[in-house]
């Protein structure tokens, strides 16, 4: 039995859990996530220590307690297939808005902030505003890189408006659109942009264009902090199948390996698991940790 030969615990699929199992993986494996009791922070408690009695032996975790506790705070529903990137927004959703502080510092581990000016091409009358994202969308497709890390360093959130009427200079104008990147989280979530509108049949197509991601990543090109900024690949979820009813499931590193994840399935996994099961294909959700500046000490 495969739940058998790892320290990593599986958990039960009812058929509609595997979106909220795959997140639940990588939520497992993020260092410093710690949270304290609430309903969905409650439940997410019990089965994290569940998932954390993971001797040989031991069955599937049930993580229906959590899935109820999810579709109480949220419009979710046991009857279809959940999203797993809406799934992963609202469980950091009802932890920031829990009360408590630690939950709402576990639910910031990912917070990215970022800084947007508006400015009148003809005036330069400005407007800046400040924003808080959770994940950085990746989008794949024709002209776009096919890796990460040239995505990440040629990465723009800048935009012009051609037909914007400025209130200052009562000019008919075009407004200029950039964004900074002030902060970047201690967690940087990345979410593959699958899901795309064929223009024949109108309706949502998976995109399976192989995407590449690096195990280590510098993101040192996308913003505009002096934080460190070099990352290291923790966590993946994939997606197969179809749009609206595919299938999830993850890739996690503990200490230092890598387990493959799907329902109550574990298995252990060579180096980095790119080249295995057409893993580029399905990439969906990607999670990366900052690496730290350490002195490596020779005594
Ligand atoms: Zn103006």
């Amino acid at each position: 039995q495969t739940h058998r030969i790892t320290n990593m615990r599986g958990l039960i699929n009812v058929g509609t859990h595997c979106a909220v199992n795959s997140v639940l993986q990588c939520l497992y494996v993020t260092d410093d996530f710690r949270i304290a009791d609430s309903t969905v922070a409650s439940e997410l408690t019990s089965v994290l220590r569940a998932m954390d009695r993971n001797t040989r032996g031991m069955p599937p975790c049930d993580p229906h307690p959590l899935v109820d506790a999810l579709i109480r705070y949220s419009e979710m529903t046991h009857e279809v297939q959940q999203d797993a990137d809406t799934v992963f927004k609202c469980v950091l959703n009802a932890l920031a808005d829990d009360g408590d502080p630690r939950c709402k510092q576990a639910s910031g581990l990912w917070t990215i902030r970022k800084q947007q000016s508006a400015k009148c091409s003809t005036c330069n009358a400005e407007c800046v505003s400040h924003h808080a994202a959770t994940n950085v969308i990746v989008y794949i497709g024709e002209n776009k890189p096919n890796k990460l890390q040239d995505y990440v360093d040629d990465y723009s959130e800048s935009f012009r408006v051609s037909d914007y009427h400025c209130g200052t200079c009562q000019e008919e104008t075009e407004l200029i659109v950039t964004t900074d990147i002030t902060e970047l989280p201690a967690v940087l979530c990345f979410t593959v942009a699958r899901g795309q509108r064929c223009v024949q049949r109108g309706e949502l197509m998976v995109n399976t264009s192989a995407f590449d991601a690096p195990q280590e990543l510098d993101c040192s090109r996308m913003s505009v902090t002096s934080q460190p900024t070099k990352y290291e690949l923790y966590g993946m979820i994939t997606h197969t199948g179809p749009y609206e009813f595919g299938h999830y499931a993850a890739f996690v590193k503990k200490k230092s390996k890598w387990y493959f994840v799907d329902g109550d399935v574990v298995k252990h996994c060579p180096a980095l698991p790119l080249s295995y099961y057409n893993v580029p294909a399905h990439l969906y959700m990607l999670m990366y940790r900052r690496l730290h500046n350490v002195n490596i000490s020779w005594m």
